[in-house]
């Protein structure tokens, strides 16, 4: 599905199908990627706050750095989920 981290095949190589059915596609990934991300952060950053693992600014230092670096590293699984989520729901006729 992709030919590296962030770009993808515009088609399957099985089948031919197209990845992005139509212009805006996959804005749907952004939902799963900022859902996912949303909620790891506030879970982490909650826990090391209220367990004081270091001062409040430094905790934001590293949270900056995750909300940079993961929805990067979860590029491809969102974009893979949401064209399955898609398929799920809207089945291709090939
Ligand atoms: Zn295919």
């Amino acid at each position: 599905m992709f030919r590296n981290w962030f770009i993808m095949h515009e088609q399957c190589p099985e089948c031919g199908c197209l990845f992005e059915r139509e212009p805006g596609f996959f804005l749907g990934s952004i939902y799963f990627n900022y859902g996912i991300t949303a909620i790891t952060m506030t879970a982490l950053y909650m826990t090391a706050y209220f367990l004081q693992w270091a001062e409040n600014k430094t905790l934001l230092m590293y949270a900056i750095g995750y909300v940079i670096l993961v929805p990067a590293f979860l590029h491809p699984f969102a974009r893979s989920l949401w064209a399955n989520f898609d398929q799920m729901w809207d089945p291709r006729d090939h």
